[in-house]
Parts: C-alpha cells; structure tokens; sequence
C-alpha cells in the first residue's frame, strides 16, 4: 500500500478539524485526571482513521504509512502532544502485522469491526520482566491443545489494556533452551481481550507521572485460550515479524517526536516574541534564546528526512538492513530533537514552562518514553548501527 501527497495532504486537513475539537484544557483535564481521551479517540474511530491502513477490502482506507505517519504528527502536533499520539498509535502497528501476517480466517473476522471502530485493537504485548529488551529471553509460554493454544505467563509495561478489545501477544511455542537458535521458537497470537479481562488476563497499573492518560499495566496471563486460526505469521517465527515490524514502529514513533517537537518550538517562539524583560527587546531577540531553539528544529527535520526515508524503504519492501539502519536512526534524532525542543521551550517560557497551562511540559513529558526507553533505546540503537552497520563485534550477551 501506498499514499499520494494529495491522500497526505487531505489526511493533515481532517485530523486537524477533529483536534480543533480538542482543546489545551481537554488534554490538562484529561492528564490531570489520569484519564485516557475516549471522547477523543472515539471521535477518530468514528471518523474512521483506525481504519486508515485497513484494505478497502476489509473496510479500511487502504492508505499506506505515510498517511499513518501524517495522522500521528499531526495529532503529537496539539497540545496533547506524544502522549495523545501513544493512545492510539499501536492500532496502526497492529493493523499493519495483522494484514501482512494474519491468517485470511483472523483477517476476516477482525479486520472489518476494526475499520468500523466496534474494536479497538490497542495491545502489543512483548516485554517481560525478566527480559526487558532481551526478547528471545521471553518466557509467557504457548502449549498447543488440538484446535487451541494455552497462553500463561507475564507481561510489563503494556499500554492500553484497560480500554482495548484485541491485542497481540507474543509468547514461546519452543523453550528458550530447546530452540535451535535463541531467535527461533517465539509465536504471535491475535488475542480476542473482552471475555479474558478479569479472567484469565488480569492486570496491574503501573502508575506514571509522565504519560498520564495512556495506561501501563503488568499483565498476568492464565489458561488464556487462544484459536490456532489466530497465529500471526508462522509457529515459531514470531520473533522475524517482531524486528520488520519494529521498524514501521520506529519511523512512526519518530513522526509523533517530529510532532510534537516542531510544535513546542513553535509555541516558544510565540511567547519569546511577546515577552519583554529588559525593554525594548523581547527575549525573542537573544542569541542564547535563538540557538537551541534552531539547534533543534534542525535536528528535527534531520529526523523527518531519515523518517522519510525509512517509510519509503519500508513501502518498497527494500532491504531489511536499509529500513533498520533508517528507521532506527530516525527514531534515535527525532526523539533526542523532540526531548531537546520541548526542554528548551520550558527555558524559553522561563517559570511560565512549568505552568499546565502552558502544555509545553506536557510534550516534555512524553518527550522523555520515547526520547529513553520506549520502544527501544538509544543504547540498543547504537548497538544496531554499530554492529549491523559498522560491522563491530557484539559487545553483550550470548
Ligand atoms: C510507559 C511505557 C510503556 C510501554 N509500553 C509497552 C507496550 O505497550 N508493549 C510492550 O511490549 N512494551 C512496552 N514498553 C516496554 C519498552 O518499550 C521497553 O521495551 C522496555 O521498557 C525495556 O525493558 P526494561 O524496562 O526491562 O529495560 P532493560 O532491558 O532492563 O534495560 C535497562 C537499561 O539497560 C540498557 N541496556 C539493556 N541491554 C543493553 C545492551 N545490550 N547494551 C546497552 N544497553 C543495554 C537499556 O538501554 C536501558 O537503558 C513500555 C515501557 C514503558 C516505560
């Protein structure tokens, strides 16, 4: 699937005349209230753009990434920032495996109530508290039973639980020490999340202060009964689909750091243009107030180019290498830029940055999961490039 700059261009238009519903004081009450934004995304899904990379045979738009990629800059541009972004944006990484790797039975059955926006398929279920980003190390287990697999195990840090219908989960159909190569022997399950809440998935919240209306759970798995139909992609090589697909995951997840970033210095050049201290001049004059500010816009568009780039590799279906080494780098620059914008902004807009009014510390926030830990880290990106790219030896693990 792609998308013509026209289907991005039309897509920006309608996002922003739904967040032009959404006010500065909608996302400070949602935030202080640790609540996530329904109305909000109820408002996306009724207009449809959960269904914006669904097929049109399923009832989607059939668009490509770069209109997903629109869809959430164009959202982490408001004053919700990334975290408004993050409540809706693993629907688009799921729809993406789903079509690619669902079996026609799952697709059929699911993909339809999601385009409609009847279910909301929000969970991504991989890290485990032993294995943090040592994947291979997972240990939820998958046991066959005739026309079934029964699920038990772990999860951490999974977002949106609470308000999701589907998710995906991946866990070991082989043992760790059982499996030919530690890569091989993890399998991707579609997971039907309405009858199994309270049941055999029950949940814990992980309170947060920095992303407040997007929930984090662990997540205890039990006798959890899953169909056969619904593997994702082959038995035992759940693990090849997890890395393709965290490159869609990272260019995106660049485009809301691109979105927010470009959002923040905007806002701050508008106060700095405004706010005299030492008359005439506004501050907006000062060299020391200009510097990071166009310091990280730069580093921002660096990003959007490697983002670009990385979703055009990814359409094409380039080589695998090539999409990792862009998508990984957009990710690393554009979260750095957007965590660097946000907190210089803050600085711009001197004691008034730490105001909730002001919804710059919002995006800071935010800025920190993804400009850190979230999705990956800076650490295993550069162990990537310098591994992958460079060709030096790995410096960790078995
Ligand atoms: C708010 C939030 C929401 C999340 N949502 C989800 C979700 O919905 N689904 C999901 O599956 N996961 C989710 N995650 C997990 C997240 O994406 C990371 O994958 C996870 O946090 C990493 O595991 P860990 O925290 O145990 O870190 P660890 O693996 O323990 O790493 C700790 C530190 O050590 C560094 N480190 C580890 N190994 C190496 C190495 N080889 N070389 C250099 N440095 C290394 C890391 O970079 C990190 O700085 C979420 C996390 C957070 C905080």
């Amino acid at each position: 699937m792609s998308s013509s700059v026209n289907d991005v261009y039309l897509i920006r238009s309608s996002v922003r005349e739904i967040l032009d519903r959404y006010d500065s004081r909608y996302w400070a009450v949602k935030d202080e209230a640790r609540e996530y934004p329904l109305e909000f995304i109820r408002d996306l899904e009724s207009n449809g753009f959960m269904a914006a990379n669904i097929p049109e045979e399923y009832g989607g738009a059939g668009y490509g990434l770069q209109v997903v990629s629109a869809v959430l800059e164009e959202i982490a541009s408001s004053p919700g920032g990334s975290a408004a972004s993050s409540s809706v944006h693993a629907a688009y990484f799921n729809n993406h495996i789903l079509v690619r790797y669902g079996s026609a039975e799952a697709k059929s059955k699911y993909l339809p109530s999601i385009a409609q926006g009847e279910l909301r398929f929000q969970v991504y279920a991989v890290t485990e508290p032993h294995a943090g980003f040592n994947t291979p190390r997972i240990s939820t287990f998958a046991r066959r039973e005739g026309d079934y697999y029964i699920l038990n195990g772990q999860k951490i840090f999974i977002s949106r639980l609470k308000h999701s219908d589907l998710g995906i989960i991946a866990a070991r159909t082989t043992p760790y020490d059982e499996s030919p190569r530690k890569t091989h022997g993890i399998t991707l399950f579609l997971v039907d999340l309405r009858k199994a809440k309270g049941k055999n998935v029950r949940y814990s919240e992980i309170p947060n202060n920095l992303r407040r209306f997007v929930d984090t759970s662990i997540v205890y798995i039990e006798d959890l009964e899953v169909p056969a139909e619904n593997v994702i992609g082959d038995v035992d090589k759940g693990f090849y689909i997890l890395m393709e697909e965290s490159n869609v995951e990272r260019a995106l997840i660049a485009s809301q750091c691109i979105g927010s970033g470009r959002w923040v210095i905007r806002r701050a050049v508008e106060y700095a243009k405004e706010r005299v201290v030492f008359p005439p001049d506004p501050i907006a004059k000062y060299q020391g107030i200009q510097y990071p500010l166009a310091d990280s816009w730069i580093r921002l568009e660096a990003g959007a180019a490697l983002r670009d780039k990385a979703l055009e590799l990814i359409e094409s279906k380039a080589d695998r290498r090539l999409i990792g080494y862009y998508s990984n780098s957009a990710k690393y620059i554009a979260c750095e830029a957007c965590y660097n914008a946000a907190r210089y902004s803050m600085w711009t807009m001197g004691g008034y940055g730490y105001s909730l009014d002001m919804d710059v510390e919002r995006h800071w926030r935010a800025a920190e999961l993804f400009a850190g830990v979230g999705q990956v880290s800076p650490h295993m990106i550069l162990n990537y490039v310098a591994t992958k790219i460079l060709g030096m030896p790995r410096s960790y693990g078995d």
